[in-house]
Formats: C-alpha cells, sequence, structure tokens
C-alpha cells in the first residue's frame, strides 16, 4: 500500500499504529460472513452434517479474506481517518 494517494497526496495512513482499529471492522465482516454463509448453508443445503458446514464456512472465509482486509482499512480510514469523499473535486495536472 503506497502511504500517498498518487493523484491527490492522501495520506493512507494519518497516524503510526492507524489501522489497528481495522481489526474490529474486519472482526465484524468476519462474523457477517460466518452467519450468512452458515444460515445460506442450512437453509439451502437442508442441514448438512457438521463438517459440510465447518469446511463451507472455512472457505468461504478463507476466499473473502482479500475483500474483508481492504475494505476493513477503507472503512477504518473513512470513519476515523478525517477522510471524505468529495465528488466535484478535480485533480489538477502540474
Ligand atoms: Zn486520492
Amino acid at each position: 500500500m503506497p502511504e500517498h494517494c498518487p493523484v491527490c497526496g492522501q495520506a493512507y495512513e494519518p497516524e503510526p499504529g492507524f489501522y489497528w482499529g481495522a481489526m474490529f471492522v474486519s472482526y465484524f465482516f468476519a462474523v457477517a460472513v460466518f452467519a450468512v454463509s452458515g444460515v445460506a448453508l442450512y437453509y439451502l443445503a437442508g442441514d448438512p452434517p457438521l463438517w459440510v458446514y465447518v469446511s463451507t464456512v472455512a472457505v468461504v472465509s478463507l476466499l473473502s479474506t482479500p475483500l474483508v482486509f481492504r475494505y476493513s482499512r477503507a472503512i477504518m480510514l473513512y470513519l476515523f481517518g478525517g477522510v471524505s469523499y468529495n465528488p466535484t473535486w478535480v485533480a489538477r495536472r502540474a
């Protein structure tokens, strides 16, 4: 991950250890992935044996890890990093 946005120069890490809090956002995502995949498996597969739950939830969790990692950091940056989306901002080329 670069230190600054290559377009606008926004610092991606406002302070040292900033993304420590993203672990809690990531935890929320992990619980959501566990619950949604478990409940979906219950209704779609008709309550399969325990090993199917464990292996399916493990595979879904592993496959969603890159998304969870990136979105956790992005949400942390938006919530606590003082970053806000500006739809009218235009990059100036020097
Ligand atoms: Zn930018």
